[in-house]
């Protein structure tokens, strides 16, 4: 993945991860830290609203990302670490959106944004080119062992008539295996929803007493089994924990006083 500054205006831009994987006329991007107004804890960029940073400036982070985003509207949902993945369409209102309980949006609206927040979770990007649907997920250990990755693709398919094979994936920053550190519950969960989790090195052991999860790994061998072509996913390598320049907002890292980054899709921005 590659950074690039996106102007928004008066001389002002703001950085975003994107990946090659994601064509145009899609518009995607993984926010940072960097570029927005928001003080110390959650210095600057911080797009989430529920953990203390003042409403007036994530409310100007969030005009930011949607000028560069090029959407007539930017949705997302009340996430709650699942598998349920909602179509939004043309007309819907955001404020009904985000009080939906899912972890992924699709649609093929042309300038509909779809966005998830993370801070430590993996957000994921879909497009498909040939028919112009796209989809945005949130995928923690919870929604990755529920199969989020998969409702994904089945919602795609379902919805739009959307071929795994020509499916575009992106996942971005997230908590690495370099840092994730888990209980025997966790491990348990991941082995009972996929008995070859530790043979396909999703479950990692280490010399310390406590495993640790491999979840882009993870993702990606569900999008794989999902029928996706491993040339078409791209996942970032970036660790939001120990990211040595503090790049990302990190939940593990940082406790409640963290803000939030974004992931977001537009099929057929203005
Ligand atoms: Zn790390």
């Amino acid at each position: 993945m590659e950074t690039k500054s996106f102007p928004v205006e008066g001389g002002v831009s703001v950085p975003l991860l994107v990946s090659a994987s994601i064509p145009a006329p899609f518009r995607h991007g993984f926010s940072t830290r960097a570029g927005g107004v928001s003080a110390a804890p959650y210095e600057s960029l911080n797009l989430g609203g529920k953990w203390g940073d003042s409403p007036e400036n994530v409310a100007e982070n969030r005009r930011r990302l949607l000028v560069i985003s090029g959407a007539r509207a930017m949705y997302a949902a009340c996430q709650v670490h699942g598998a349920r993945v909602v179509r939004v369409t043309a007309g819907d209102d955001p404020d009904v959106v985000k009080r939906e309980e899912a972890d992924g949006l699709c649609s093929d609206g042309a300038g509909l944004g779809l966005a998830v927040k993370v801070a430590d979770c993996a957000p994921v990007l879909i497009a498909d080119p040939r028919t112009g649907a796209c989809a945005a997920l949130h995928a923690g250990w919870r929604g990755t062992v529920a199969g989020v990755a998969t409702a994904g693709v089945e919602t795609l398919a379902r919805g739009f008539g959307c071929r795994p094979e020509d499916l575009r994936v992106a996942l971005g920053p997230c908590i690495g295996p370099c840092c994730f550190d888990v209980g025997l519950q966790v491990v348990a969960a991941f082995e009972a929803a996929w008995p070859g989790a530790r043979a396909a090195g999703v479950v990692v052991e280490t010399a310390g007493f406590q495993p640790r999860i491999d979840l882009r790994r993870c993702l990606r061998l569900q999008f794989q089994e999902a029928g996706v072509l491993p040339e078409n996913i791209e996942v970032s390598s970036d660790c939001t924990a120990c990211d040595p320049a503090g790049r990302f907002y990190s939940f593990r890292h940082s406790g409640r006083l963290t803000g939030q980054l974004v992931g977001f899709i537009v099929a057929s921005p203005g």
